[in-house]
């Protein structure tokens, strides 16, 4: 390693990262684990938990305590993990099954000797005999310095990626009295928390829980019309040349969306569960490794996708809650330039959820809680105030209107639907009096705007008393009603009945006009993008790298194009991802000061001292080649 001289945690974060100041709690966090206390980290996607035990490893490691191991799932991106790690110059190794026998034993033998900093194993690994032998070896040397379970959501069920490995892990705490452990996850509802405290035996652990707040990404949540078309417009509109990730419901759609990506000139590639692995591997590497890739996936893709300039996240279909929302939302921007979150969803998307929860084999009561937690993720998507409040307000924080989000930005004009609802709701229970039927939200719609189809006069339905109540209302703005009434529980969707539409406890209140039901109202424009802003937008995040790059003089942007050509080689050379030689935003900071000399290079925000050291000289030479 680099040699350090004073090893405190901000020295480290300067002299091994590169960067000047930590970020919220990131401080408190590492100077409690440096200490040796436990800790549970809660921290939103892109927030910057990596720091939080690697520095803490680094500082142990000088100190004397030995070896870090690191537990993480994600077995295709060790790899980067530990590559990125020794571009900073620390010494780290993993080890899982993509590891030849030999292979294995060689990382073994430098972990036994004390020679590696982090190791990073998968949870299946760490709590093998052999494993544990060998961390009996460390420890009864007194040189097993700090357990860091990554993703420590897995260990709950309510979490959104539940892996029973992650059960076992108790043996740590068990074996290994007094070796520190640090858990972090970015999933935080209350539930999932208290899970994963007692599930890892974390009780008595410090709990550091930050903002979740990400104020870079703006939220943007349309109704879905023709979401290709959507989707398309709002990539060719504001993401031109950018990486971005989609995500959609099934396989089958990902396939169809990346093709239709891919015809309009956008450099799309598929992803999901079904692909052979080794197309799956490449598409991931090309994402990491090329510029401007969009991915077009299924939730298989993204957990531990570090890249730091991916600039969009749009959802085409609604996922099944907050959690998997702001948790793939959070991919974006994590070099926190702006960034956008984008979302469109239908009540054909409601229905899809609900029937999937109906269907799954599970209990009734965690049946009930996936319900709950579905309808929070439809009143975001419903809402007519500020998205990032009601995110926010669902993980316990309070805040005030971002200026950020699609509502701030363009505040819809909400409607009275409350006797609209009326009518529906009175609707359903007028058929189904007739004739002890239920039926379909398109039908009942028919109804009540007075339409006299087939099927209306196959069932005598223009005898009811509310036939073309509600002709002065368009389909859409009653398919929002519905979706309105789904939310709030007014309305059931019966999976095993062809999805029709009943009553519920909840709906007398609303029969009654109890509830006033508000709506955002339908707007004509297929996208947000149509319309101007009426606001102006919040400073509150930097521009992206490209932006900065493109208000610099020729020169300026003649060395931004050469540094990422000599980062292209030298990422290729080494098989990394270009971000973990430099991030964009730190080759657009090089490109502003056009360095003469290496002291020049001081002080830039992601250069540190082996960094420094190993591509200085060449990357002054490259800005003076520029020239
Ligand atoms: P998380 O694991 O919480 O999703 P990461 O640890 O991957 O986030 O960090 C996200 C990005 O922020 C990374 O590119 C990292 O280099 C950067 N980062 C983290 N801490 C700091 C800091 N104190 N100053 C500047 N950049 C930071
Ligand atoms: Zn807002």
């Amino acid at each position: 390693m680099t040699e350090i001289h004073a090893l405190t945690p901000l020295s480290i974060l300067s002299e091994v990262f590169g960067y000047d100041s930590f970020r919220g709690p990131q401080q408190a966090i590492v100077e409690h684990v440096c200490a040796g206390g436990d800790a549970l980290v809660l921290m939103p996607t892109g927030g910057g938990k990596s720091l939080c035990y690697q520095i803490p490893a680094i500082a142990r490691q000088h100190a004397g305590h030995g070896v870090t191991v690191v537990i993480s799932p994600l077995i295709a991106l060790m790899q980067d993990q530990v590559g990125a790690l020794h571009e900073a110059g620390v010494e780290a190794a993993f080890l899982n099954s993509t590891l030849t026998f030999e292979e294995a034993s060689a990382v073994e033998k430098r972990m036994l000797r004390g020679d590696i900093t982090l190791l990073y194993a998968a949870p299946e690994r760490v709590t093998t005999a052999r494993f544990l032998a060998q961390l009996d070896s460390l420890y009864e040397r007194g040189k097993l310095s700090l357990f860091a379970i990554d993703e420590a959501h897995c260990v709950s069920q309510w979490g959104h990626d539940f892996r029973p490995e992650y059960r076992a892990l108790t043996v740590l705490h068990e074996r290994y009295a007094g070796v520190p452990r640090i858990a972090l996850t970015a999933t935080a509802d209350a539930l999932t928390r208290a899970d994963i405290l007692e599930r890892l035996q974390l009780e008595a652990s410090e709990q550091f829980v930050s903002s979740f707040d990400r104020p870079n990404i703006r939220y943007t949540i349309v109704e879905k019309k023709e979401a290709t078309q959507q989707l398309l417009r709002f990539i060719q509109r504001e993401h031109e040349g950018d990486a971005g990730i989609v995500y959609c419901q099934s396989r089958k759609r990902v396939e169809d969306i990346a093709e239709t990506l891919s015809a309009q000139g956008i450099n799309a590639l598929p992803y999901h569960a079904g692909l052979d692995q080794k197309v799956r591997q490449n598409n991931q590497n090309r994402f990491l490794r090329e510029d401007a890739i969009v991915m077009v996936a299924t939730i298989a893709f993204g957990m531990g996708i570090d890249k730091p300039d991916v600039r969009f996240v749009a959802h085409l279909d609604m996922p099944k809650n907050i959690e998997g929302y702001y948790q793939e939302t959070g991919r974006a921007g994590r070099d926190g330039s702006t960034a956008q979150a984008w979302m469109t969803y239908g009540l054909q998307d409601v229905v899809n959820q609900r029937r999937m929860i109906d269907e799954s084999p599970a209990g009734e009561e965690f049946k009930q809680v996936m319900r709950g937690k579905l309808d929070a993720l439809l009143g975001l998507a419903e809402a007519s105030d500020c998205r990032r409040v009601r995110l926010l307000s669902y993980f316990d924080e309070t805040s005030t209107p971002c200026g950020n989000c699609d509502n701030c930005l363009n505040p819809p004009n909400v409607w009275d639907a409350t006797q609209a609802a009326r009518k529906l709701l009175s609707t359903i229970y007028r058929v189904h009096q007739m004739s002890s039927i239920s039926f379909g939200a398109g039908h009942l719609m028919d109804i009540v705007r007075g339409k006299r189809t087939e099927k209306v006069a196959q069932f005598g339905h223009a005898e009811i008393s509310t036939f073309g109540l509600g002709a002065q209302h368009s389909e859409a703005e009653l398919r929002g009603v519905f979706r309105q009434l789904i939310a709030i529980g007014a309305v059931n969707v019966n999976a095993e009945a062809y999805n029709t539409l009943q009553l519920t406890e909840a709906s007398r209140a609303v029969l009654k006009g109890e509830v006033p039901i508000m709506l955002r109202e339908s707007t004509s424009a297929s996208n947000t993008a149509d319309r101007k802003p009426k606001r102006e937008k919040s400073s509150a995040a930097k521009p992206a790298a490209a932006a900065i790059a493109a208000a610099l003089d020729n020169a300026g942007q003649a060395r931004f194009t050469a540094l990422k050509a000599w980062r292209s080689e030298v990422a290729r050379e080494h098989n990394l991802p270009a971000y973990v030689i430099f991030h964009d935003a730190t080759l657009a900071a090089i490109a502003t000061i056009a360095p003469q000399t290496l002291s020049d290079l001081h002080g830039v925000s992601g250069i540190g001292a082996k960094k420094l050291e190993a591509y200085g000289a060449e990357v002054v030479r490259v800005c003076e080649g520029a020239a």
